[in-house]
């Protein structure tokens, strides 16, 4: 006898619950309310965490792809447009020390690797500049796209910053009227097994026993089930990657037609960075930093500091972080995926992209019975593990090749015991070859290609040497993408509207439905 999968209880009602629930129920809308249930059981009592304000390009598929339209989600989410992230005073900790790591490819890069070209040009032009159109569109405060340019579509890459409160209660909407996921309000209190170790039912104070064939923890950084029923332990990564706190403050603009930066701002600090984002109606503003390092009083000064007098009478939001994993996120049958899955610092908006990579297994491999459950499990585990540890690495590299000696916190990090054996020997093998298909960035949707460490490489300064024979080979190819990469900057600082000029359109009139 065969127990198929036919209800699907999702534990949690934030972000990471109600993209789960809309990437399953959308992907198996002909099922819903026939032979497949998907209910969401979310507590009135506990809020969400109600931070995580940017995003990763693969939101636009995630979201088309679940009916969402563009133009309500910008509307209903004081969204704005992401096109990548500033880094400042990572390298040197001086007021001129800065790169973009955007959102584009460098021109071409399916036909040839620019970075050699530019490491041997000996030009003052950023890596950035001289392979891709985005950090210039970004210093011109443009918009990615057109009033005329359809949803979700882009003239350049791009994602969203958006209002972490204002969206999962948007997602709650789309799903419950249109995807048919059932909510339910309620606190979960206990959870009935069956004798295989299996979670039957989760029982709450509010709706009584919810039973289920398959569990999702959302239920952030409590880990209901992953961690307090099905006692997976938790990978503690704080070793490689110091930070634990943050303060969060959110900034009113000045004035209504204030300029809205299309890019995430990441300032160094003496202990941590403050991630700085814009959208609709004011910046989020917040300081990561390392308590091992610094006071809470301290940060907070440093915070204030950045903003300035905007930041008086305001207070500041004090949230613990915890950096690492848990060992397995699928188990029996449960899997954990968002806050409940793990965390590590926001630096590159690593966590909700792995929400909606998550969720797109589970829709896309959704066990059809029981009996085959662990088989994907299985895969599930290995391809998370992947990721968790890759995302690791790529947020150690921005500490890995920094400069700054002016403070215990960037001689710890610069200390080899503290840099996963992996990335210590990419770095010694991109002293000899830039980074590029031949690395190991070789998995379907990859958080972070090769293109991204280029980036970060590149814009802190690192040298890799040079091999005269192969820029010959690559010459004309190279020569034919700078010409074009110089054309399209060009083509697209004349055609791409100020940022906030296009935003204050979408919310008057819409963009063109897909
Ligand atoms: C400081 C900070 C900055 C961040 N910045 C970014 C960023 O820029 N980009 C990014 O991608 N991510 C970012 N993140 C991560 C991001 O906020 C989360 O990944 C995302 O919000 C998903 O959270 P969640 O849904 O897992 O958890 P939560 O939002 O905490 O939701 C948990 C849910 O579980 C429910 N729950 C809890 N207990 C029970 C119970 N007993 N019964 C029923 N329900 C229960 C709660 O009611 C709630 O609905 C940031 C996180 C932090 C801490």
């Amino acid at each position: 006898m065969v127990h198929p999968i036919r209800n699907i209880v999702i534990v949690g009602g934030g972000t990471a619950g109600w993209l789960t629930a809309g990437v399953i129920a959308a992907r198996h809308r002909t099922r819903i309310g026939k032979d497949l249930t998907v209910t969401l059981v979310e507590s009135p009592n506990v809020p969400i965490i109600g931070v995580g304000e940017g995003t990763w390009p693969t939101l636009r598929t995630t979201l088309s792809r679940m009916g969402v339209s563009e133009t309500d989600f910008v509307r209903e989410c004081d969204a704005a447009f992401k096109q990548g992230a500033r880094f400042a005073r990572w390298t040197t900790g001086k007021a001129d020390d800065g790169y973009y790591h955007p959102l584009m490819l460098p021109q071409n890069f399916g036909q040839v690797n620019l970075a050699p070209h530019w490491l041997a040009g000996e030009t003052d032009e950023s890596f950035c500049d001289n392979v891709c159109a985005q950090g210039r569109i970004c210093d011109d405060g443009l918009a990615p796209k057109t009033i005329a340019t359809a949803e979700y579509d882009g003239l350049a890459n791009y994602a969203y910053h958006l209002d972490a409160g204002k969206f999962a209660p948007f997602l709650q909407k789309h799903c419950c009227e249109k995807l048919g996921v059932r909510h339910v309000l309620a606190d979960v209190e206990h959870v009935k097994m069956t004798e295989d170790g299996d979670i039957r039912a989760v029982g709450t104070a509010q709706a009584g026993e919810i039973e289920g064939d398959l569990f999702v923890d959302c239920s952030g950084f409590k880990a209901l089930l992953i961690g307090g029923v099905m006692n997976v332990p938790f990978k503690d990564c704080s070793d490689v990657l110091f930070c634990d706190t943050a303060l969060a403050m959110q900034i009113p603009y000045d004035l209504p037609d204030d300029p809205i930066a299309s890019h995430t701002v990441s300032t160094a600090q003496s202990a941590g960075w403050i991630w700085d984002i814009g959208i609709q109606t004011r910046r989020g503003i917040g300081h990561v930093f390392s308590s091992s390092h610094i006071t809470d009083e301290q940060a907070e000064r440093e915070l204030r500091a950045y903003i300035g007098p905007a930041a008086d009478r305001l207070d500041a939001r004090k949230i613990r972080i915890r950096s690492g994993h848990r060992e397995t996120f699928w188990k029996g049958n449960c899997v954990a995926v968002g806050l409940a899955a793990g965390f590590l610092e926001p630096l590159e908006a690593s966590a909700i992209v792995l929400v909606e990579l998550s969720a797109k297994i589970i829709a896309e491999q959704l066990p059809a019975c029981r009996e085959v459950m662990d088989i994907v499990a299985s895969r599930f585990n290995a391809t998370t593990h992947y990721r968790w540890g890759r995302i690791i690495d790529f947020l150690k590299l921005h500490y890995a090749l920094t400069q700054r000696t002016d403070s215990d916190f960037w001689r710890d990090n610069l200390r080899k015991e503290s840099i996963p054996e992996r990335l210590q020997e990419l770095l010694l093998l991109w002293q000899y070859q830039s980074p590029w298909f031949h690395d190991e960035f070789d998995r379907v949707e990859e958080v972070f290609p090769a293109a991204s460490y280029q980036y970060v490489l590149y814009g802190m300064g690192f040298r890799t040497h040079v091999d005269s024979a192969g820029l010959m080979r690559d010459a004309a190819l190279a020569g034919r993408a700078r010409r074009e990469n110089a054309a399209a900057t060009a083509r697209l600082r004349s055609a791409l509207p100020r940022h906030r000029d296009l935003i204050d359109k979408i919310v008057s009139y819409g963009l063109q439905p897909v």
